[in-house]
C-alpha cells in the first residue's frame, strides 16, 4: 500500500514536472544516458555547458574530424568526438603545437557525446563538453583502419603493482606533450596516473609551474585527461575548485603510494551515478538541450584543422542552418569551428 502511494506520488511529481517543461512523462522517467546516448548530432544553439563535469550537458557542440593533419580519433563507433568549440579548437591547437614539439600526432580518445550528458558506458565526467582523453601512445605514421581504431589497445605507461612509470616507455616527448597541454590558459587540470605525476615530479627541470595542473588520479595510465574551465557565456556551468597552490609533489602524492587508494572496492556491483540519472537529475536546461534542433549535418559542425580550413562562408553555403539553429547569436558570430591563428603566429 505504502509502495503504491509512493509510486502514485512519484508519478504525480513526474507529471507536473513533465507538464512544466513540456517533456513527455516517459522521457522524464527514461534514464538520461539512454536519451543523451541516442543523439547523433549536437543541439544547434549557442555553445553553453550546463551543470557539472559529472552531471550536466551542453549545447552548440562541434566535432573534431576523425582525421586531421596531426591527429586520428579512436573508437569511432562511440560517437564521442564532440565538445564545446573551445575544447575542440584547443585539441586542434595542441595537435599542431605538439607536432612542432616533436610528438608524432595525437590519438584522440573520448571527448563527449554530441549533447553531452551521462554516457552509456565508461566515464563519470565528460558530460559538459569540457573534458578530453588523449592517448599516451604516439600516432603511427599511417592511417589506422576503422577496425584498428576500435580494437587497438593503448600502451599502459605504469606498472600496475608498483604504480611507477615503466621507464623504457617514458620519454622526454611525453613530458613535453603534457607541458604543452598544461600551458594553455583554458586548461585547468590534467589527470594522469599517480606514477606519471611522480615521474614528472622527479624529472622536470626548469619551469615547474605547470606541474600544479597535473593531478594524480586512478586509471589514466593509457591516456591523460584534459579538462578546461567553464567558458564565457556558460552561466549555468559549475566550475571546479581551483587546484591547490604548489607543485603537488608532496604528501598528497605520497598518499597514492600507500595501500589505501588501491583497496578493493567493497561494493563493486553498486550502480554508478550515471546509470541512475534521469532527466530530473540533470540541470533543467538539459531538457531543452535534448530537444533542440540539430545542425543540418555533422560536416557542418566539424573541425578539420589547419590543413583543411573550415570557413564561415563554406558552412553557410553548404549547410544552411535551420531557423532555430544558432538563433541566439547573429550569424557573423556563429560559433563556427574554424582554425583561428593565435596573434603573432
Ligand atoms: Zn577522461
Amino acid at each position: 500500500m505504502m509502495k503504491k502511494q509512493f509510486r502514485n506520488a512519484v508519478a504525480g511529481v513526474v507529471a507536473v514536472l513533465a507538464a512544466a517543461s513540456s517533456v513527455p512523462t516517459a522521457e522524464a522517467e527514461t534514464l538520461a544516458k539512454n536519451l543523451f546516448g541516442g543523439k547523433a548530432l549536437p543541439a544547434a544553439t549557442a555553445p553553453k555547458s550546463y551543470g557539472f563535469y559529472s552531471k550536466g550537458c551542453f549545447s552548440g557542440g562541434v566535432a573534431i574530424a576523425t582525421d586531421g593533419p596531426n591527429w586520428q580519433a579512436m573508437r569511432l563507433s562511440r560517437n564521442r568526438r564532440w565538445g564545446h568549440p573551445t575544447m575542440i579548437n584547443l585539441i586542434e591547437k595542441l595537435s599542431r603545437e605538439a607536432s612542432a614539439d616533436g610528438w608524432p600526432g595525437l590519438l584522440l580518445g573520448d571527448i563527449s557525446q554530441p549533447r553531452g550528458g551521462p554516457m552509456l558506458t565508461g566515464h563519470a565526467s565528460h558530460q559538459i563538453g569540457l573534458d578530453a582523453d588523449i592517448w599516451f601512445t604516439p600516432m603511427p605514421d599511417r592511417k589506422l583502419s576503422s577496425s584498428e581504431r576500435e580494437n587497438m589497445s593503448a600502451t599502459s605507461m605504469v606498472n600496475e603493482k608498483t604504480h611507477r612509470v615503466i621507464d623504457r616507455l617514458w620519454t622526454p616527448a611525453h613530458e613535453r606533450l603534457l607541458k604543452r597541454a598544461a600551458s594553455y590558459r583554458e586548461v585547468e587540470r590534467i589527470l594522469v596516473n599517480p606514477g606519471i605525476k611522480q615521474k614528472l615530479c622527479e624529472t622536470v627541470t626548469g619551469d615547474r609551474s605547470w606541474l600544479k595542473k597535473v593531478r594524480p588520479f586512478w586509471g589514466h595510465d593509457y591516456h591523460f585527461h584534459v579538462r578546461i574551465g567553464c567558458q564565457p557565456g556558460s552561466t549555468d556551468c559549475k566550475g571546479q575548485e581551483r587546484v591547490a597552490a604548489g607543485e603537488g609533489c608532496d604528501k598528497s602524492l605520497a598518499w597514492w603510494f600507500t595501500e589505501e587508494p588501491w583497496r578493493p572496492n567493497k561494493n563493486p556491483d553498486a550502480p554508478k551515478a550515471r546509470d541512475l540519472m534521469t532527466m530530473k537529475s540533470l540541470p533543467a536546461a538539459c531538457v531543452a538541450v535534448l530537444n533542440a534542433p540539430a545542425p543540418v549535418s555533422e560536416a557542418a559542425v566539424t573541425v578539420r584543422g589547419a590543413g583543411q580550413p573550415t570557413s564561415v562562408a563554406k558552412i553557410i553555403d553548404s549547410a544552411p542552418v535551420t531557423a532555430n539553429a544558432f538563433s541566439e547569436i547573429p550569424l557573423d558570430r556563429v560559433p563556427i569551428p574554424m582554425f583561428r591563428p593565435e596573434p603573432g603566429q
